[in-house]
């Protein structure tokens, strides 16, 4: 099992803080953030950032245990691991831990078409990132980006 700290707030001493900050000691602060950490999804390849997900320590585990992206899916309830249906799935490279202990970064390698479950119109296929629209200059209203149609 991942060590799951006891962290409280009451707790955070500079000491603490530096050893959560400085240390080489996994102490992943679950409970800080009401039992799930975000977790950024980037392709190692270019940088891009493909998705945002939600890992608890079960879904850590699996991740790491088999090497392929796995979430807590907050609108299932349960483990998901990317692509099991679609068989778009993410090979881990590494996990990347912030200075907080409290975010994940999951730098993968992409096996299928992309890591959304939504597909460009063009194509037909999966959309590489989640992030395929910005909020245009209105402030009001969505524009795709170039080649996410
Ligand atoms: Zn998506």
């Amino acid at each position: 099992m991942l060590p799951v700290s006891g962290y409280h707030t009451d707790m955070a001493t500079s000491e603490f803080g530096n050893m959560i900050e400085e240390g080489t000691r996994l102490q992943l602060q679950f409970q800080k953030r009401g039992g799930l950490l975000p977790v950024v999804v980037q392709n190692c390849e270019d940088g891009m950032v493909l998705m945002l997900g939600y890992a608890d320590p079960a879904a850590l585990q699996h991740t790491l245990a088999t090497g392929y992206a796995t979430f807590y899916s907050t609108s299932r309830g349960k483990l998901w691991t990317k692509g099991e249906t679609s068989g778009d799935r993410l090979q881990i490279q590494e996990v990347l831990v912030d200075c907080d202990q409290d975010s994940l970064l999951y730098r993968v390698e992409m096996l299928g078409d992309g890591a959304c479950h939504t597909t460009r119109h063009t194509t037909g296929t999966a959309r590489r990132s989640c992030f395929y629209r910005r909020i245009d200059g209105s402030g009001n209203e969505l524009a795709f980006l170039p080649d996410c149609d």
